[in-house]
């Protein structure tokens, strides 16, 4: 088995070339924003979509010609790179996987890659790392570093720059140390349930961050913008967003571990993320309604980062030779598993659920890890209604083309 990886550090470099990765972060900005107005201006005119080839010409134009010549200092590969990522967006948008691609904003996800590994070299036993156009760049070596380097991305997060090195490496195919499967309700009240009782409870450090940052955010909208103490304003709000960020990848890391080390199958539901934080904005013709409930309820699907946490938990039970099947999770919270009746007057509050028709009675979410644990069940007897993303299979059962059974009517029915 490939297991590919990524190993993130913090860059120590010097004067000049921390502003040379500005300029580099700022000329990929530049040419991303240019090459996204030129397909937007021939989407206007009727005229076809540039492909990647079309634009890396019109790339090798703007670093040779008289009107941006500072573009020809910036490395080639990660221009390229950020044309690259442009195809990637609009082809997400074509597939209905995101949104429109927008224009970057300066101090929003400032980053170059370097895509060829042939260019890069890392030196760990001096803990540094030499990258074209920066030369040798120190970095706080805190873990080795293990296969072999794919690429490298140049990030900047909040006032630091950090290094993160993707490397590949074959190992052999593992099997998983637990023989348990579990199911999975995700909450918003709670985190998680698993089918086992046990209660994930939301990250608090993320609560406790996010009343810091609207406390910033009206901090500084009382400030005179664009001044000084505006601006210093604006950079704390931005490190409470980098804390908030880490802080939500490490509840994110320390649950999917804990789990991906206990269960070899987890049954998770095929949340469509995009579509639940979306549909509540509603548009201008037609707002959604409820919008402000609704927008709390994404907000904390958002910030609980449901799309990441299943991404890592696929990720980690590929390693460990586990499994994660994801099922439809239409019913999961409705039905009874005692007697099988689906009632929305079963779950009255958020807490409970009884069964109006048997009078079962349980801890809702639990109750609801055990309908998604029947899914799982179900899918692996004989494979039922599974939906394993298109871009991103790892990990996830292939449905198997059977004629269904009885058991698989638990997971279709629902
Ligand atoms: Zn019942």
């Amino acid at each position: 088995m490939q297991q590919f990886q990524a190993f993130k550090f913090e860059l120590r470099p010097d004067g000049q070339q921390e502003r040379q990765m500005r300029r580099f972060a700022g000329s990929c900005r530049f040419v991303f924003n240019k090459a996204l107005a030129l397909q937007k201006e021939r989407y206007e005119q009727g005229e076809k979509k540039l492909g990647y080839a079309g634009l890396c010409k019109l790339l090798t134009e703007w670093r040779n010609g008289p009107e941006t010549p500072w573009l020809a200092k910036a490395p080639t590969h990660p221009l390229q790179q950020t044309l690259k990522d442009l195809e990637r967006a609009y082809a997400n948008f074509f597939a209905k996987r995101a949104d429109f691609p927008r224009f970057k904003k300066k101090g929003q996800s400032d980053s170059f890659r370097y895509p060829d590994p042939k260019q890069i070299k890392l030196d760990q036993s001096n803990s540094r790392i030499f990258l074209p156009k920066l030369g040798w760049v120190r970095y706080r070596n805190s873990r080795k570093v293990v296969g072999e380097v794919r690429n490298v991305t140049v990030s900047l997060s909040g006032r630091r720059w950090h290094v993160s090195i993707q490397t590949r490496q074959e190992i052999e195919d593992p099997r998983h140390p637990a023989r348990s499967i579990v199911g999975m309700d995700m909450g918003v009240a709670c985190f998680a349930a698993l089918s086992s009782g046990e209660i994930i409870a939301p990250a608090h450090a993320l609560k406790k961050r996010q009343r810091q940052l609207a406390r910033a955010q009206r901090a500084m909208s009382r400030k005179v913008k664009f001044s000084n103490n505006w601006k210093k304003a604006k950079a704390r709000i931005q490190r409470i967003h980098t804390r908030i960020g880490h802080a939500r990848r490490d509840f994110l890391h320390k649950t999917s571990t804990a789990i991906s080390q206990n269960h070899a199958v987890v049954v998770i539901e095929d949340l469509q993320v995009r579509n639940m934080s979306k549909s509540a904005a509603g548009t201008v013709d037609l707002p959604g309604r409820n919008v402000r409930a609704k927008s709390g309820l994404n907000r904390s699907i958002l910030d609980q980062g449901w799309a990441e946490f299943r991404r890592q938990l696929e990720y980690k039970q590929t390693w460990r030779g586990g499994m994660v099947i994801a099922v439809n999770p239409r019913n999961t919270s409705r039905m009874c598993p005692a007697c099988g009746h689906v009632d929305k007057a079963n779950r009255k509050t958020q807490a409970r659920f009884k069964c109006v028709a048997c009078g079962h009675t349980a801890h809702a979410d639990v109750n609801a890890a055990n309908n998604v644990l029947a899914a799982g069940h179900a899918v692996m007897a004989c494979g039922g209604d599974v939906r394993p993303r298109p871009h991103l299979g790892v990990g996830t059962a292939a449905p198997m083309k059977q004629e269904p059974t009885e058991a698989t009517q638990i997971a279709s029915a629902n």
